[in-house]
């Protein structure tokens, strides 16, 4: 059955014209979709019962199951989701003093390989349809009866490589008719999908784009995300350059630091060198250990280096916060599960 929440506001009005319905009933209706946040048509009580039938016969809600829930000792939860086809995904809460933040998963699996990240390895399933996408943030709202402020796509699989969907979720995250989360406050994280970057510059949508980068050189690089023997770091930035000239919004750089092999003073300066000029913040993630992973994080010593380093020649640089690496809900920890 189709899923009501896989459309944005433009196209539920499209639906609704085609069942011969006026265009403002699914108005009404992406409001108690993403405003009231109800869970079933028999509580949108402004519309006709009739109506309520017509949209129960055609449409299903898809609400989540949560099938698990962990809380790691500063606060994180981890939310294991029942995506009704006998697939499992997680999203993460985490609590900021300003607000609540919410990291979402985009595919069953990903398809990039990263040597460093649970979330590859085994095998990909599917993308997630944007409903699928809006309803992690629904689900953990309606749970813990609060109002998510930030959503970052940093969870399960690669939000460039399922991008229609992707886009199609913030803008019903981003609409004030629905969930009413500003651009700003919506992360995009990518491994480095070059031509989906240009593209996603044209959209108009102000969200935050973070860049994978991980590595200096394209040896390195390539050694820890195979994406770089498809796109590598000059066409990378390039296309960051042409991102940040076409929607005059700062790129955010995250990389994660291991012993040995990315975090010494060469790296450093040759980050510098090759971020020059650009508008940016350099997010440093204490790379977090996988199962079966060689990684291993570097020494807090390092990393203070590293960052004073960058700081220290033109380059904003912070140390991202290690939020529930005790429940494996910390960067690169999240992996699709079988029923
Ligand atoms: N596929 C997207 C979205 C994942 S975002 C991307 O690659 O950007 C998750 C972030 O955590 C990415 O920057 C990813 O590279 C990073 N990450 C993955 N594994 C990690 C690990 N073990 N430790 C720290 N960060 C990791």
């Amino acid at each position: 059955m189709k899923n009501i929440k896989d459309y944005d506001l433009i196209e539920l009005k499209q639906e609704f014209i085609e069942m011969g319905e006026k265009p403002f009933r699914a108005e009404q209706v992406f409001k108690w979709l993403y405003e009231a946040k109800v869970a079933s048509f028999d509580d949108m009580t402004n519309l006709s019962l009739e109506l309520r039938e017509k949209l129960k016969q055609n449409y299903g809600m898809h609400n989540f199951n949560i099938l698990r829930k962990q809380e790691s000792s500063d606060g994180t939860i981890k939310y294991l989701f029942d995506v009704l086809d006998g697939n499992a995904i997680e999203s993460v809460l985490m609590s900021y003093h300003h607000g609540y933040s919410l990291c979402i998963s985009t595919q069953i699996g990903c398809k990039m390989g990263c040597k460093f990240c649970a979330s590859t390895g085994i095998k990909f399933i599917r993308d997630l349809t944007s409903g699928e996408i809006v309803e992690q943030i629904l689900a953990v709202e309606r749970d813990n009866n609060i109002r998510i402020s930030n959503v970052v796509f940093m969870g399960i699989g690669e939000p460039l490589d399922n991008y229609d969907n992707v886009v199609n979720a913030i803008r019903i995250i981003n609409n004030q008719k629905g969930i009413n989360i500003g651009a700003r406050h919506i992360s995009i994280s990518t491994s480095g999908l070059v031509p989906k970057i240009y593209q996603l510059a044209e959209e108009n949508i102000q969200c935050t784009l973070s860049i994978s980068l991980h590595a200096t050189t394209d040896e390195k690089r390539s050694e820890m995300m195979p994406v770089n023997n498809r796109y590598n770091i000059a066409e990378l930035l390039q296309a960051c350059r042409d991102y940040i000239e076409k929607t005059n919004r700062r790129i955010s750089f995250e990389y994660a630091l291991a012993k040995d092999n990315n975090d010494n003073l060469e790296d450093a300066k040759r980050l510098v060198k090759l971020l020059k000029g650009l508008i940016c913040h350099v997010n440093l993630i204490p790379i977090n250990k996988i199962e079966n992973g060689d990684y291993v994080k570097s020494s807090n010593e390092n990393i203070m280096k590293f960052r004073d380093y960058l700081n220290d020649h033109g380059i904003v640089a912070t140390i991202r916060r290690e939020l529930g690496s005790d429940i494996d809900a910390a960067c690169g920890q999240l992996r699709r599960k079988n029923l």
